[in-house]
């Protein structure tokens, strides 16, 4: 079978290239390895920046179905001591750059947006060849094959287009995050709903920190960073049978710091999930090679650092624009968007890596590895420098 463009994965980046080529009069056919949109929980709260996620969404012209599922008020930020010490306490008055949306809502609009047989769920690349002149072979688990003249693997950090481009391989970064969840946390633990108040939360200590989100109503979704080997969280059972004691291995790891943060762990109302942290190395670009290329976590996984889901459709955007400029030349469109990209998405990880340190950084490479090091901080400078522009 032909495919027109082949986008493999359906999430924030491949949607938001199926949708600006849709805009723009270009169909393209999507695979993804999920059975249905519903297939996995999406997880939490989102900011969509001004300066790349929103410009992705205004050539998706998709801004006013973006602004109705804003929550209003979680631009709001806290910043704690481990002692339960407030140091800051910024209201959100409306006028920040970083609106919060739910992560599924956000993919859900995209999904409405495009022609209802775009999306081919439960196809599940295995890998993909090259025939010659640009074109390319993806073949899926379950032995169907689909050829292409333009492929774009938007299929997140453990990618199987990317093989086709470099040997790199996403490495464990030397740190993980638990995810917890508190329900009706005003009633039923206020005094961790007040701490975390009406927006995000930070409690950073040197190596480890609890995040948490107000999500809508109030329910409350920690992120709980801990500086530990692969095999450490190996021997903790992450499983529904064993939740409550995972909870409680996770809260000792914070014995001394005050109740209302270690509540936001011990207290769960789910299974803490587990999410290993790997990175491409900083700068990775490719040769270019006919006929296919890469976007979003797939092209330059890095440490969360706030700005992933942001750039993977900034990427989806800028792709389908070189694309619909360059409608005969495939390959000049892949060339002008890579051009761009591969400065774009290092640029992102240096600007946190100067701003952990309030410094600049040595060099570039220094300053991605200090990201890396201590993302929980490089986030927290994020959110409280001043706004940037685009
Ligand atoms: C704990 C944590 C917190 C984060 N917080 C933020 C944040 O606050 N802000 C932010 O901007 N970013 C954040 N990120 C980063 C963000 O989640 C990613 O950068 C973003 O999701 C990348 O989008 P993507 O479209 O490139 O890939 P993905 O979202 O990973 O989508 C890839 C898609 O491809 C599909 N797929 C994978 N393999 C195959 C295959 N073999 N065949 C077919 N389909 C396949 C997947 O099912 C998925 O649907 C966070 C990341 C983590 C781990």
């Amino acid at each position: 079978m032909n495919s027109p463009v082949t986008i493999i994965g359906a999430g924030l980046g491949g949607l938001t290239l199926a949708r600006v080529l849709h805009v723009h009069g270009m169909e393209a056919t999507v695979y993804e390895a999920e059975s249905s949109p519903s297939a996995r929980a999406q997880g939490g709260l989102l900011d969509i920046h001004d300066y790349n996620g929103q410009l992705a969404l205004q050539d998706a012209d998709l801004m006013d179905e973006f602004q109705a599922i804003i929550l209003a008020g979680r631009q709001a930020l806290r910043v704690l001591d481990p002692d339960g010490t407030v140091t800051l306490d910024k209201a959100d008055d409306g006028t920040g750059g970083r609106p919060e949306v739910p992560r599924g809502e956000l993919r859900q609009i995209l999904l409405d947006s495009l022609p209802a047989d775009t999306v081919r769920w439960g196809h599940k690349v295995s890998g993909a060849r090259a025939l010659g002149e640009g074109r390319h072979e993806v073949t899926f688990a379950d032995g169907r094959t689909v050829t292409t003249g333009l492929l774009v693997g938007a299929d997140g950090a453990w990618s199987r287009v990317r093989p086709l481009l470099t040997d790199a391989v996403p490495e464990y970064i030397g740190k993980s995050v638990v995810e917890t969840y508190l329900f009706e946390a005003d009633t039923r633990h206020p005094a961790a709903a007040k701490a975390v108040g009406g927006g995000m939360m930070i409690a950073p200590s040197p190596g480890k920190e609890i995040f948490a989100h107000r999500e809508k109503g109030d329910t409350l979704h920690a992120y709980v960073g801990l500086p530990m080997p692969q095999d450490w969280f190996d021997a903790i059972d992450f499983t529904d049978a064993a939740a409550a004691a995972t909870a409680a291995r996770i809260a000792r790891e914070f014995d001394g710091w005050a109740p209302e943060l270690t509540t936001l762990i011990s207290e769960s109302d789910t299974t803490p999930i587990l999410r290993s942290l790997h990175a491409l190395p900083t700068g990775l670009r490719w040769d270019r090679t006919p006929g296919v290329t890469l976007l979003g976590d797939a092209a330059h996984l890095s440490a969360p650092n706030g700005e992933g889901a942001n750039l993977a459709m900034l990427d989806g955007a800028e792709l389908a624009k070189a694309i619909v400029a360059h409608p005969d030349d495939i390959e000049s469109a892949l060339a002008a968007y890579e051009r761009d990209m591969f400065p774009r998405s290092t640029e992102v990880v240096t600007f946190e890596g100067e701003e952990a340190h309030g410094t600049g950084p040595a060099s570039d490479a220094d300053a991605a590895s200090d990201a890396a090091n201590d993302p929980a901080q490089a986030l927290l400078d994020v959110f409280t420098a001043p706004d940037r522009t685009p």
